[in-house]
């Protein structure tokens, strides 16, 4: 069911759980901005989340209230793990869903890395 992005942050969601570490995760990578793990129920051979340590909903909420140091830090992040992972070469996706029509079902903003495989086309016809 996805989330409307326009609620209040939400302590007791999954992903809030797993940066308390009142959850396990697979994790890949952790520096002071962001966590990143492999998704629990994979779409591509490399399907890792990479999700800021601050409160944020979405990327909207992300992109309008968090400091540059901390959207700085995502984004090197993403790239940082995606390099790490060794996908630079042939290519990866990477992908935020927002709210009700973006199919955002977790409210903690989380980037999907996607590689491994051709990804096909962006969005099905
Ligand atoms: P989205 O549809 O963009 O909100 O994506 C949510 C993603 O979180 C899905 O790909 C789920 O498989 C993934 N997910 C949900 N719970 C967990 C969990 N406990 N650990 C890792 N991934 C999860």
């Amino acid at each position: 069911m996805p989330i409307d992005p326009t609620q209040p942050y939400d302590d007791g969601n999954i992903f809030a759980k797993i940066l308390r570490k009142e959850l396990p995760c697979k994790a890949v990578y952790e520096d002071e901005w962001a966590l990143a793990f492999h998704d629990i129920n994979p779409l591509a051979p490399v399907h890792i989340l990479v999700i800021p340590k601050g409160s944020y909903v979405s990327w909207d909420d992300f992109s309008e209230k968090a400091s540059d140091a901390e959207i700085a830090g995502l984004t090197r992040a993403i790239g940082k793990i995606a390099r790490d992972a060794g996908l630079v070469p042939q290519g990866y996706r990477v992908l935020a869903n927002i709210g009700l029509r973006g199919g955002q079902e977790v409210p903690h903003l989380h980037v999907h890395i996607f590689g491994g495989q051709p990804l096909g086309p962006m969005l099905a016809r």
